[in-house]
């Protein structure tokens, strides 16, 4: 791993990493203990484990990928890394990314832009973002597996266009304790690795209920939640087999022919398997879009509001003799430290909740948000538990929904920096949706057998329902 790491420096995946001799030195009492027969701490004992740089750690700096934060260390380890530290993983280093995970391309970092991972004579490729510096690292063989941040599709579009696995659980399932807010509501701390089964297993290792996390699902309502999903599961399973939803809403003309034919080549596959593909409808796909667009950033605005200068990260040094210090400080320490995609995210934040604006924008996207999760509660055949216990599946239903991931495989990051922002934000609309409703969502790559990379396919479950997400994740994972 380190020479790989060595070897392909020019990806720019990492923001820091560990000391050569504490990586060997880990790896050594690693080693040790299986030489010594001792009972291993999990199944990922002594793997090398990579952890998006807005996840905080006591040993390394978390920079956010800001300048705002470049020399940050934090005094506590987040909650997922303790989990894996118990596990025995090894934390080899902290992972690039879009600043403040605001971004598809990785490309607005302070510490630069991440590289795909290039096949030979082709043109430098973007490894998607928010979360590309993870998704380069897994593919490149950097790290066993790395953790990213998906609020509107950062860990889903890097792994799709990475050719790997990127997995978003149910919204208050992994703890968030530790992991510097972008947009509260919707933030979850994803999985990317190179199969469905590692995901799997990495969930079950960072699922549990966290009191330091407020959101975070109590044990009780875990239990019964689990077992009423489990029984409704059952009674569907005994009289039908699973069910496929395709909403015509992805169809969209921006679709590229590749996208396209794996996204059939996947539909036809699980027919073959058994399953039943049924067409449906989620009409507000396209409105999701722009309801993410106007939530994220509003939320964005007042978590950052925090970088003043005073408390923590940059602070501004000029002007130290001026009398109206304190308002210049505040200024300019944000105008140095935030770069222009930040700055530009805090501003339309800050108007969507003006008293002059929050009716037409704010309020109007928190709509839109309960018209998206109604799609889903809709279409799928199990509840949304989460909203009431008691209430019933539908057999007519669907069990799952498969989509791609993104309207086209990597674009050149040549490419995308000639795109304006909203065609950059354009990007998400196969994402977002599974985050306004906060259920769960993985990335699947489907190779075409054409040249260039795999095709990300998605597929989309009720809340709670990881186990069918992993059911047909699987199932997709054996077209390649
Ligand atoms: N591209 C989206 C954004 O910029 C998603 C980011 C994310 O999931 N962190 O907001």
């Amino acid at each position: 791993s380190l020479d790989v790491i060595k070897k392909n420096a020019y990806i720019n995946a990492f923001t820091s990493l560990l000391p050569d001799e504490q990586i060997i030195e880990q790896v050594t009492a690693a080693d040790k203990r299986v030489f010594n027969r001792e009972p291993k701490k999990s199944i990922f004992d002594g793997r090398l484990v990579a952890i998006k740089d807005n996840i905080v750690t006591t040993d390394l700096p978390t920079t956010c990928g800001s300048d705002m934060l470049r020399d940050y260390v934090s005094p506590f380890d987040a909650t997922v890394v303790e989990k894996l530290r118990e596990a025995g993983c090894i934390i080899m280093g902290k992972t690039n990314m879009d600043e403040f995970g605001m971004g598809s391309h990785s490309t607005y970092s302070a510490f630069g832009a991440v590289e795909r991972p290039r096949f030979p004579g082709r043109a430098a490729l973007s490894a998607g973002g928010s979360s590309g510096g993870s998704a380069a690292a897994v593919v490149a063989g950097m790290c066993h597996f790395a953790l990213g941040t998906d609020t509107g599709g950062s860990v889903r579009l890097p792994a799709s266009y990475c050719g790997i696995i990127g997995f978003k659980p149910s919204y208050g399932l992994i703890s968030r304790w530790g992991v510097i807010a972008y947009a509260n509501s919707l933030d979850t701390v994803g999985i990317l690795s190179r199969e469905v089964w590692e995901s799997k297993h990495i969930f079950q290792l960072l699922s549990h209920y966290d009191p330091k996390d407020p959101t975070s699902i109590p044990k009780h309502t875990r239990q019964v939640v689990g077992e009423a999903l489990h029984h409704h599961r059952k009674a569907i399973d005994a009289k039908r087999s699973l069910r496929i939803g395709v909403p015509a809403e992805y169809n969209l003309e921006e679709l590229t022919p590749a996208v396209r034919a794996a996204w059939e080549q996947t539909l036809q596959h699980l027919q073959t398997e058994g399953c039943e593909i049924v067409d449906i409808s989620l009409p507000n796909t396209r409105a999701a879009l722009a309801a993410y667009y106007i939530l994220a950033p509003a939320e964005a605005s007042s978590n950052l509001a925090r970088y003043d200068g005073l408390r923590y990260g940059h602070r501004s040094l000029e002007d130290r003799s001026s009398p109206e210090r304190g308002e210049i400080l505040f200024a300019r320490t944000r105008q140095e430290g935030f770069g222009p995609e930040v700055q530009r995210r805090i501003i339309l934040g800050t108007y969507t909740l003006s008293s002059e604006a929050i009716g037409n924008y704010f309020l109007q996207a928190q709509r839109v948000r309960r018209l998206v999760q109604q799609d889903f509660d809709k279409v799928f055949a199990l509840p949304n538990l989460l909203l009431n216990r008691e209430a019933e599946a539908r057999i007519e239903g669907v069990d799952a929904i498969v989509v791609p991931t993104a309207l086209s495989r990597p674009p050149a990051l040549q490419d995308v920096r000639a795109q304006s922002h909203v065609e950059t934000y354009a990007n998400d609309v196969f994402t977002v949706p599974a985050s306004l409703a906060g259920i769960p969502s993985v990335s699947v790559p489907v190779d075409i057998n054409e040249k260039g990379s795999p095709v990300g396919i998605q597929v989309i479950t009720q809340w709670g329902d990881e186990k069918r997400l992993w059911k047909v994740a699987e199932m997709v994972e054996d077209i390649s």
